[in-house]
Formats: structure tokens, C-alpha cells, sequence
């Protein structure tokens, strides 16, 4: 009989080796048969400057040779049945599995000695994570090389990276008639544990190919293919290849076949181990019972951090200065990670304000960190960012000022980095440079300093292991202390004994950037005592220098004109807060109480069947901007839009209602003239209104004058639910904490925010409220005369009121009127 086989196979000696061994066996066992070589390159043999663990995807060696199969350029392939993957593509069988080689891994020293005779911290390459954990676990101190190429590339890299030992297989080594002049340790499953398949071939044939199963079913090793059989159905379980620190042998012992599975940690600190015993011919359950008690034993969740980094799962870290406290001290690349972010975690120091910056729906995380109070300890935090990004997610940390300024970023990012978490660092203002320029001091100047230090302050100065070298310091220009106000008295006088004047003017900035921006001058010698008195507390920076006397002439934001200021703006949540916005931008500590809530109408039927009835109206009439954007809401839910409007005359109350309108693409037809209900009424009495239906969307209690007063006029009206307003949770309590803390003013944009506010209150906080009003002490702004006609009906005196009902308006008048006196 003549007949020809062609074997495909990697190019490698190794793979080379395998499959001329099984072309001797083939034509011992099948006289007469002819059998050809096909060297076929793979993925695997192309990408060889990355570890194998981060080129990924299974079967990274059999692809191509599979393809040359199921085309019939081939008949069968000779592969290492470690490198098979758990399932064949259809079409392909295993058709024998050969007599397995010594299963064990072996350790090629540099020089002699053994596993336990490595030096402390050795350096050991492997390209197998399941080597290196299993290494690891035993050896923690190894420094594991990620090493590959074929078995003679990575017995050399032995020698060029000076590495102390490499691990391969042993049956590898012997088919290339190796090792017979190597220092080795054969480590065998005891120690540790193959891979699937470790030692044996196997012959992969198509399925339909009668004929090549015949020859190649001469080769197959019953024992073997029992063996590997149970060992490949518990990594089938585990759905996992070979770049994962997966384990598993299996051996006939008394006529039982015997698994030993094994799942473990990159880092080796966890390694879970199942057995379990069983039949031969029930080889497949085997496997998945072992397979399935190692998932249940905590393999699953090590799977799963094992896999996550591969591939585009993995997350990512983004270390933001938060800078020091102005939300508009961060950087543009700082707001565009927030705005990426899927978690934001942050800090004491990181204003909360930012977050809004972050979507909606991302997860905040705040982890704390106030003087010694720690919410959560370093250690943690770190392990907090890493397993979030292993889960795939985009993290944005942010911290205070700088990351790296005293600010620990360096810890979390090599944290990151030993975890293989990719991550970028925005740089944040530091509050080291900031505080002080706020407060009017450069930290150099050509004129009295050319140099300048950070200094952490939270070093104890009488401590004998201090680091920092005061008498060098003593000599600098400008020295800025960080966390030091406990330490303040020490530095001061450390700073005296080793030689720095007494008189050298210092300054301390508490809240630097903020409306409650704190500063006190004096002398090294006076400002411990000033601070001492004052009660000054952290978190603050002390600058030490002659700089400090800049701050008479560069001092600017403390001369805002309501800097210092405590003002509660009470709004409704939700709403863009203008008000807020530039009353802070003149210095202003803004309190922002929300009086009232929006919410959905509870019979949302009503407005509903208006707007599906909107062809019926003449007139559609809007009083707030909340008004416009629950109609607007409704017109999409009943699938229409602004087309729909069309033939319907618009009219607002105000700009701010008339600008809402254009969100959704519309122009009012008219705006009232003064911005209150009569206005309205008065431009529109300049349309007839006999006859003409009008559509009025508004809150669900409002006053009653303009559907009257338009009915009165011939109209038709229909006043619809748009939204509700309810009063939100906890504001009570805010309100009176802020009158405890003392309070300068308060604004009302709407009749309803002062009656909203003051059913908050219980009569005797009302009291106390009208009254602190009454005394002067606390100033009233209202928006126009309905809103301050209410606040005086709750016996509150208003003080600020402007011409024009407009936000801008309100807000000149109030800086008007904290300018006068
Ligand atoms: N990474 C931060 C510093 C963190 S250490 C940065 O670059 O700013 C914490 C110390 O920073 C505080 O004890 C205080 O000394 C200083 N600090 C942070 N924010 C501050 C602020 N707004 N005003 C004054 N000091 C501040």
C-alpha cells in the first residue's frame, strides 16, 4: 500500500522534533506509508516581543496549522497538547493522543543549587503564568522575568539577562536531546503543577478522514489519552487557554484515574487545589467535577481578575489634581477624565462641586483622608483603584491641588503599575502655590527671592529621625509648609535656631481659594501665637519669607467686593444655578438651599391630553422655565415636536422662560413686559382673547390671576399640571445650621422660595429668621415686588431689590448693597 501524509507544524526545533518523532512512529506503524513535513508559521511564532500572557486569545500556536487542515493542505498536525485549545474547531478530532513524556517542569539553574537554594529576591524567567504563580506561592521574594521564544532562545536568556534559573518543560528539553550539561531541577507535579497536557501529543486529524484516523489511531496511548482527557475537561470548565495560571494532571493509579486541578493567583498568594478520583471511561465528568470545585473554592473570582487585564476589559486610572478648592482652578484635562470617568474617587480636599463634572450615573466613591481621620487607609485606596480598573472601568481619582504634591499619587500609581493598570497623571494647581497667591503672595520674586521650598510640616520637628534638613531651609528664600499647622510653634522655632531672623514676615493661608479663605500675617516669632489665639485650624499652608510682605500691594481676592459674604441662594434643585454662580464670582460663600423640588405631576394624564390635543388651542402660555421643560418632555413622550407648535401663539413670563423655549427650536411670540403675571396680561390684551382657547402648562399650585383675568377677557382657559413642587429633605436642617454659623444674606427668586422656605420652618425659627432680617443682620434680597411683597407678609424686612426682575439684576443689587454701608 502507498500512501502519502502530509504533517503541518511549526517551524520551531522543538515542534520540528515532535513531529519527525511522529513520522517515525506513523511509518513504523503503517509500513509503506510516505509522510511529509509542512512548515507552517502561526501567530505565536510571529509576535515575539510581547509576553506571551499579554499577546492573548487562545490557541495562539494552532490557528494557521488548523486552517492548512480543514483545508486539506495537510492531514494531520503534531501539536504539545498543552498548547491545544480546550475545544477544536469544528470539523477537527483529536485522533491520538501519543504516550506521555515526564510531565514535570524542570528548573535550569545558572549555577548549581536548587529551588530552596535561590538567592532572596532571584530572578527566574518564565513566559507561563501558571509557572510563575506557582513560584511565586512558594518563593514570593522571586522577581518572576517575563521571558520567550523557543527552548534554545530562552536557555540563552539565561546568560544575557543574568537571570538566576528559567523554568521549561521537561519533556521539551529531552526531545531536544538537551540538559545534559545543565545545572537542573526536575520540579515534578508535587511541586509544581503541570500543565494540561504537559508531555503528551496529540494528533489532530479532520473528523471525516476515515482513512488518516485508521493510521494515526496506532499511536494513541490509552492511558495517556484518559489522562489528558480528564485533564482537558476540567480546563474546558474553567474556560480557560494556556496564558492563565491554570494547573492540571492526571495519572491511572490502581486502576483509578486520579485529577489534580489547580487555579492560582498571578502573585501566588492564593492557590486553590482540587481532587477528586474516578473511572477512566468517565474521564470528562472527572475534569468538570474538579473544574467545578475549584471555581467553587474562589478560582472563579481569580478567573476573573486573571482575565480582566487581557484585552480591551481592562479600565484605566486617571490621577487628577483636583487643585486647591476653586471648582475653576482645574485643569481642562482634569474635567475631561471627570467627564469620562465610570467612578470617581476623591477626597477631603477635592471640592465636592466637581463631581457634577462627572456623569450622572457614575459611581462616587469617596474615600476621605481629614487630618488623622482616615475613612479609608492608603493600602486600601490602592487596592480599591486596581480591582476597579480590573473590572474595566474608567477611574478617575481625584485628589487635592497635585497628585504628587504631597499627595501620595505616587504610591497609587506604582500600585497601578505592579497590577499591569494602565494610567495617565493630570497634574493639578498645588495648593503650595496657589493658597499664597490667593492671598496675595507670590511664592518668588526677583525682588526679595529667587527660590522657594515645600516642605511637608506634618514630619514631627522634635523628632531625632527627622529628615528634613532645617539648617538648609534656614537659609532659603520662601519655604512653604504644608500640614503644618499642629507643627507650626516647632517650625518656627527650628527655623529661629538655625539662624533665620526672628522678624521674617510669614503669612498662613486656611482654605486658600475658597470664600472662606482664612489669612494671617506676622513674624516667625508672633505667628504661632496669632494662629494659637485665632484658633486657626488646618487645612492651611504657612509661607515663610520675605514674599510675605508682598501681600499690602498683590493682595485681590479678599478685596472682592462680597468676599467673605455668607449668602443662601434657595432655588429649586436641578435648575442651572446663575445665581449662584455669579454671586460667587464676586467672592461670595454661597450656601445653596434648595427650597423647593421638581417633580412629575402625579396625574400625569391632563397634560398628556393637552398636548395630544394641542391642534384645538390658539394660545400657549408658559410662567416658568420648569413649565417649558415638563411640556417639552410630554410633547416627545407622545412622539411630537416643535412642528406640532406650529399656528399656536407662544407666551412667556420673562427671558429666562423665554430661553428655555428655544431648547426646544421655538420663539415666543411674546414676552411680558414686567415679568410678573400682570405684564403678561398686559401684552396680551393687545390680541383679542374673545373666543381664543389657551393652553396654560404651570405648576400645580400657582395663583389664580391670569387664568382669571383671561377668562374675565373672553378666553377660553385650560391651566394643565406641568409639574409639582415639593419641599426636598434636609433643607431644614441646613437652614438652621447657617443662621447658627452666622449668615449675611439670603436670596428669593420666586414668591415661592420664600413661602417654601418658611414651611420648613417651625414658627419659632420663623421667628427667629424675620427677625435676624428685621435687626439688619441678615440681609433679604428679593427679585422683584411679588417675591418681596411675600417675604414681607412672613414679617421678613427685604433690603435688596432691583429694578429689573433678572438674576443679573439681583445680583448688582446685592453687591450694590453690601458696597453702601
Ligand atoms: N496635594 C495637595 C496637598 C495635600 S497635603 C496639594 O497639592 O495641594 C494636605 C495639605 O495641603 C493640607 O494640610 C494643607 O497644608 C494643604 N492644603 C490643601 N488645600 C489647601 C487649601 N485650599 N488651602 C490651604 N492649604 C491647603
Amino acid at each position: 500500500m502507498h500512501r502519502q501524509v502530509v504533517i503541518a507544524t511549526r517551524g520551531s526545533k522543538l515542534a520540528l522534533a515532535q513531529a519527525e518523532l511522529v513520522a517515525r512512529e506513523l511509518t513504523q506503524a503503517n509500513p509503506g506509508l510516505l509522510v511529509d513535513l509542512k512548515i507552517i508559521k502561526t501567530k505565536g511564532d510571529k509576535i515575539l516581543d510581547v509576553p506571551l500572557a499579554k499577546v492573548g486569545g487562545k490557541g495562539l500556536f494552532v490557528k494557521e496549522i488548523e486552517e492548512a487542515l480543514i483545508d486539506g493542505r495537510a492531514d494531520l498536525a503534531v501539536h504539545s497538547m498543552k498548547d491545544m485549545p480546550a475545544e477544536l474547531p469544528q470539523g477537527l478530532i483529536l485522533g491520538a493522543v501519543t504516550e506521555r513524556e515526564n510531565p514535570a517542569d524542570v528548573l535550569v539553574l545558572a549555577r548549581s543549587g536548587s529551588l530552596n537554594s535561590l538567592p532572596q529576591g532571584a530572578r527566574v524567567g518564565t513566559s507561563s503564568l501558571r509557572r510563575a504563580a506557582q513560584l511565586l506561592a512558594v518563593r514570593p521574594d522571586f522577581s518572576i522575568v517575563s521571558i520567550r521564544g523557543n527552548v534554545q532562545t530562552r536557555l540563552k536568556k539565561l546568560t544575557e539577562l543574568n537571570l538566576d534559573a528559567v523554568v521549561l518543560a521537561s519533556a521539551g528539553l529531552r526531545r531536544l536531546g538537551l540538559g545534559r550539561d545543565m545545572n537542573l531541577e526536575e520540579l515534578g507535579p508535587d511541586e509544581l503543577l503541570p500543565a494540561v497536557g504537559q508531555g503528551a501529543l496529540g494528533i489532530e486529524i479532520r473528523e471525516n478522514d476515515e482513512l488518516v484516523r485508521e493510521l494515526v489511531s496506532k499511536l494513541n496511548h490509552p492511558e495517556t489519552a484518559y489522562a489528558v482527557q480528564a485533564e482537558r475537561a476540567f480546563l474546558a470548565r474553567l474556560e480557560g487557554g494556556c496564558q492563565v495560571p491554570i494547573a492540571g494532571y492526571a495519572q491511572i493509579k490502581a486502576n483509578q484515574l486520579h485529577l489534580k486541578g489547580l487555579v492560582a493567583s498571578l502573585d501566588g498568594t492564593r492557590v486553590i487545589i482540587a481532587r477528586a478520583a474516578g473511572p477512566r471511561e468517565k474521564a470528562a465528568d472527572l475534569g468538570e467535577k474538579v473544574g467545578l470545585e475549584v471555581l467553587d473554592q474562589g478560582g472563579a473570582e481569580i478567573l476573573r481578575e486573571v482575565y480582566a487585564p487581557s484585552g480591551e476589559e481592562m479600565g484605566k486610572v486617571y490621577l487628577v489634581g483636583a487643585g486647591p478648592g476653586d471648582p475653576e482652578l482645574l485643569t481642562r484635562k482634569g474635567a475631561r477624565c471627570l467627564a469620562e470617568a465610570q467612578v470617581v474617587v476623591y477626597d477631603f480636599l477635592a471640592n465636592p462641586e466637581l463631581l457634577a463634572l462627572a456623569p450622572l450615573d457614575a459611581e462616587k466613591i469617596y474615600v476621605g483622608k481629614k487630618g488623622g481621620d482616615h475613612t479609608m487607609s492608603q493600602e486600601n485606596i490602592n487596592e480599591l483603584l486596581v480591582n476597579l480598573a480590573l473590572k474595566g472601568l474608567v477611574v478617575t481619582r481625584l485628589k487635592g491641588g497635585d497628585p504628587y504634591v504631597f499627595g501620595r499619587g505616587g504610591e497609587e500609581a506604582s500600585a497601578l503599575y505592579h497590577k499591569n493598570v494602565p494610567f495617565e497623571v493630570v497634574p493639578g494647581i498645588t495648593s503650595a502655590i496657589s493658597a499664597p497667591s490667593y492671598a496675595g503672595i507670590p511664592v518668588t520674586d526677583r525682588r526679595c527671592s529667587t527660590e522657594v521650598a515645600f516642605v511637608t510640616g506634618h514630619e514631627d520637628p522634635s523628632k531625632p529621625d527627622s529628615t528634613i534638613n532645617w539648617s538648609a531651609l534656614a537659609g532659603m528664600g520662601t519655604l512653604v509648609f504644608l500640614m503644618g499647622v499642629k507643627n507650626l510653634p516647632m517650625i518656627c522655632d527650628r527655623l529661629m535656631e538655625n539662624g533665620k531672623p526672628a522678624n521674617t514676615p510669614c503669612a498662613i493661608v486656611r482654605w486658600g481659594t475658597t470664600p472662606k479663605q482664612v489669612t494671617l500675617t506676622g513674624t516667625l516669632a508672633d505667628l504661632p501665637e496669632k494662629v494659637q489665639k485665632a484658633g486657626l485650624r488646618p487645612p492651611a499652608v504657612t509661607i515663610v519669607g520675605d514674599v510675605a510682605g508682598l501681600r499690602d500691594e498683590l493682595l485681590w481676592y479678599e478685596k472682592l467686593p462680597l468676599f467673605g459674604r455668607r449668602i443662601m441662594v434657595t432655588r429649586a434643585r436641578g435648575q442651572a444655578s446663575k445665581l449662584t454662580k455669579a454671586l460667587g464670582k464676586l467672592g461670595a460663600e454661597i450656601l445653596e438651599t434648595p427650597t423647593i423640588a421638581i417633580k412629575p405631576p402625579s396625574d400625569p394624564r391632563p397634560l398628556r391630553h393637552a398636548v395630544l390635543q394641542l391642534h384645538k388651542y390658539d394660545w400657549l402660555v408658559f410662567t416658568s422655565p420648569n413649565g417649558v421643560t415638563a411640556f417639552a418632555h410630554a410633547l416627545a413622550a407622545s412622539g411630537k415636536d416643535a412642528r406640532d407648535l406650529a399656528g399656536l401663539k407662544l407666551a412667556t413670563i420673562g427671558p429666562a422662560t423665554g430661553k428655555a423655549l428655544s431648547v426646544i427650536g421655538v420663539k415666543p411670540d411674546l414676552v411680558a413686559k414686567t415679568f410678573v403675571a400682570e405684564g403678561l396680561l398686559e401684552s396680551m390684551s393687545e390680541y383679542d382673547l374673545q373666543d381664543a382657547r389657551v393652553l396654560l402648562p404651570r405648576a400645580l399650585k400657582a395663583r389664580e390671576l391670569l387664568p382669571e383675568t383671561l377668562r374675565s377677557q373672553g378666553a377660553h382657559v385650560d391651566v394643565v399640571c406641568a409639574y409639582e413642587t415639593v419641599a426636598p429633605e434636609g433643607v431644614r436642617e441646613e437652614v438652621i445650621q447657617a443662621l447658627d454659623q452666622g449668615l449675611d444674606a439670603v436670596t428669593f427668586t420666586a414668591s415661592s422660595t420664600v413661602s417654601n422656605l418658611m414651611k420648613l420652618l417651625s414658627d419659632q425659627e420663623k421667628e427667629r429668621f424675620a427677625s435676624l432680617t428685621r435687626e439688619d443682620k441678615l440681609k433679604v434680597a428679593a427679585i422683584g415686588p411679588i417675591t418681596a411683597g411675600t417675604a414681607e407678609e412672613y414679617g421678613l424686612k427685604v433690603h435688596f431689590m432691583p429694578q429689573a426682575y433678572t438674576i443679573d439684576d439681583l445680583v448688582k443689587a446685592v453687591k450694590d448693597g453690601f458696597s453702601e454701608k
